[in-house]
């Protein structure tokens, strides 16, 4: 049997660059492409385009190239995003960027449909509604909460907009999309220290950073929560979604709610380091936020449920590394 082929879009950046390594353990022939390369390991992509995916002709270069026979892809797994945690989406300053650029590379492809047979599209838990995650108890968002619509992020209405843009491409070209709205992934090889990383990251970094005892610093009262989902559950459920009949968006995330103070005690306990908080001004995002997995459960016959803290214990000791190493 030919080997099945897929371009990942975004493959320098976290999810892109796993993801790249895992459908290169599920037997496939992948081409990468990104602005940048992987910044913390070699790509396991076949073959790397380097190159501004804003730019039409860039998309299509990586969805045809005369020196391999692909005619057309079989699958695109669509991530490349400007994007990354409160300190870039909420401050408001990179809003043009953000949304401009994401959203131009997703027109392009939108357009090219006739270069794929089936498309991924990587959206996000920021597009629901901000007046139902007031509450610190938030008892998790289903996908059909996203309408009306209010997400409290350009960011997030830029994602309604490419989640609704790739189900018309669907609609009126019958090529299949796939859309995963992913709530907080984070593992080894993330940013953790650019001003893109996310709470997992930076919890670990400044722990990491920390004296013993010590103090590190929270962004407002720390009582806002998330639920994070570890990178390999993340990667087990695009590729389950993919292989699905599933069209509509789903979630991919955890239902383990922490508060952002437990998330930085927990990290100070996997480091064995006393730690005290220091509350701070800063962006802070919705009051709660958690997944709600009935529907992943039934169109998937499966859910992730690895637990939090193993994968913090995995991500505190790569960023200890990473800490280490840049002394
Ligand atoms: P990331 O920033 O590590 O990866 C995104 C990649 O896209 C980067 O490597 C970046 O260089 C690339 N990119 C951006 N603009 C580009 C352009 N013009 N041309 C080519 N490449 C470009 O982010 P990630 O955490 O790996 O997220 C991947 C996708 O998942 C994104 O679409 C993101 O919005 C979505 N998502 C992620 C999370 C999360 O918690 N990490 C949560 C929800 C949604």
């Amino acid at each position: 049997m030919e080997k099945k082929n897929a371009l990942v879009c975004g493959a320098g950046g976290f999810i892109g660059s796993h993801l790249v390594k895992r459908l290169k353990d599920e037997g496939y022939w992948v081409r990468g492409v990104d602005l940048k390369y992987p910044e913390f390991s070699k790509s396991a992509a076949d073959d790397f385009v380097q190159g501004d995916l804003r730019d039409y002709s860039t998309c299509r270069t990586a969805l045809v190239k005369s020196n391999i026979n692909i005619k057309e892809f079989d699958e695109v797994y669509q991530l490349a995003a400007d994007m990354g945690g409160a300190g870039y989406i909420f401050t408001g300053v990179h809003d043009l960027d953000v949304m401009h650029n994401s959203a131009q590379i997703n027109l392009n492809f939108s357009k090219l449909h006739p270069r794929f047979k089936k498309l991924f599209f990587s959206s996000s838990a920021c597009v629901y509604p901000q007046d139902i995650q007031k509450d610190v108890n938030n008892p998790g968002l289903r996908e059909e909460y996203a309408y009306p619509a209010n997400p409290d992020s350009e960011y997030g209405w830029e994602k309604l907009f490419s989640e609704r843009l790739y189900l018309t491409m669907q609609r009126n070209t019958g090529v299949p999309v796939r859309i995963s709205r992913f709530h907080n992934i984070f593992g080894p090889e993330g940013t953790w220290n650019n001003g893109k990383e996310k709470a997992p990251a930076a919890m670990s970094r400044k722990v990491a950073e920390a004296s013993n005892p010590g103090e590190i610093e929270i962004w407002g009262d720390g009582d806002q929560t998330r639920s994070f989902l570890y990178i390999d559950e993340c990667l087990e459920g695009i590729r389950r979604l993919v292989n699905s009949d599933y069209t509509g968006p789903l979630n991919i995330g955890s239902e383990e709610m922490i508060s952002i103070n437990n998330l930085a005690l927990m990290a100070a306990d996997i480091a064995g380091k006393y730690i005290s908080l220091k509350h701070i001004p800063g962006p802070l995002g919705v009051r709660g936020r958690n997944s709600e997995n009935t529907l992943i459960k039934k169109v998937l016959d499966w859910a992730p449920d690895y637990p939090l803290r193993k994968g913090m214990e995995k991500t505190y000791s790569w960023i200890a590394e990473q800490v280490e190493k840049s002394k």
